[in-house]
């Protein structure tokens, strides 16, 4: 098998601001394995949070020896060994997941939907998340999310308030709020989230640091909204841990090393009585399409990271009236944007 890659940097429509910080351009790389004159397609969105770069994943890629793997379909063995290859570096790993899944896709002439044995009819409505900013841009961007039925809002800074008045002040629609590790003790996050349950607010994604699991258990035994955990469930083995402590997880692609691993996160948290939800990283429509695959074992999507960019250089899984629809086309299913 041969394996390349590229990078390409995915300018966002508005600079995007959360809790942690502020970016406008984000590189990502574009992975392809190839055998048998067939292209598989992968895609590695690295974040800072999880330890990665855009340098990091060209070290990691140019470590593996592809033409070690003549079989394709022995994803199994191949995905183990990528992992074993060093710890961490879940996005560069899940970009040569994405990429045999695609191709073994393409070899069996089905999209990956129908090879999990998923109906593309149950897809659920996706999110559409508002970047910390000025209450102008605030009511600017909800105006431009007009198409999309839920909102997530990022908070977590001391403009919560401001930034829940300004979109009140325009839409009547469900927010999810995402905290993204923002309020730093238990009382201040309990507070937050009994204000954010009178404001039509369905659920609240990692109100407090990953490091303090005791501090979060607190909350959730006192707060009137479900918690999901992001910064504290990067990969299966983590979520039994969680269990009494949030009521459910929010699984990433580029967190955990690809489709392989998250299928086993989506059973692992239904079996532990979780919730399931899928979010995303500033990402192209690769591994958006991908995710989007899944997402008929969802409770909860947030796949809109190509939709928050201005030169996704694929088209895949598309939203229509909130709701993902899956490309009928085999593997993956991505074709170059016109
Ligand atoms: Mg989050």
């Amino acid at each position: 098998m041969k394996l390349t890659y590229r990078r390409f940097d995915l300018t966002l429509r508005h600079p995007f601001t959360i809790a942690r910080g502020t970016s406008s351009v984000d590189p990502i790389m574009l992975v392809e394995v190839e055998q048998d004159g067939i292209v598989g397609l992968g895609e590695a969105a690295p974040s800072g949070r999880y330890g990665e770069s855009i340098e990091s994943v060209g070290r990691f890629l140019a470590s593996l020896d592809a033409s070690a793997w003549n079989d394709p379909f022995l994803l199994e063995q191949i995905l183990a060994e990528v992992d074993a290859r060093a710890p961490g570096n879940p996005a560069a790993k899940a970009s040569v997941d994405l990429a045999l899944h695609d191709w073994v896709g393409k070899k069996l002439g089905v999209p990956l939907y129908q090879w999990w044995g998923l109906d593309p009819a149950k897809t659920p409505l996706t999110s559409f998340t508002i970047g910390i900013d000025t209450p102008d841009m605030i009511k600017r961007k909800v105006e431009e999310a007009e198409p999309y039925p839920l909102l997530k809002i990022k908070l977590g800074s001391d403009h919560d308030r401001e930034i829940m008045k300004a979109i009140r002040s325009v839409t009547k629609k469900t927010l999810r709020v995402d905290a993204n590790e923002g309020w730093k003790t238990k009382e201040l996050a309990l507070d937050r989230i009994e204000w954010l349950a009178g404001e039509g607010v369905e659920f609240v994604e990692q109100p407090m640091p990953a490091s303090d699991l005791a501090g979060t258990a607190w909350v959730r035994e006192r707060s009137p909204l479900p918690l999901i955990a992001d910064e504290n469930c990067v990969r299966v083995g983590d979520i039994p841990t969680l269990r009494g402590v949030f009521d459910g997880i929010n699984i990433k692609l580029m967190k955990c090393t690809g489709v392989r691993e998250a299928m086993a996160m989506i059973r692992t948290a239904k079996a532990c009585g979780m919730k399931v939800m899928m979010g995303c990283m500033i990402e192209t429509s690769v591994a958006i399409t991908a995710a989007a695959h899944l997402s008929p074992l969802l409770d909860y999507a947030d796949l809109d990271g190509n939709i928050l960019t201005t030169n996704d250089p694929y088209q895949g899984a598309l939203v229509k009236d909130g709701r993902l629809v899956l490309p009928h086309e085999p593997g993956i299913g991505v074709r170059p944007a016109r």
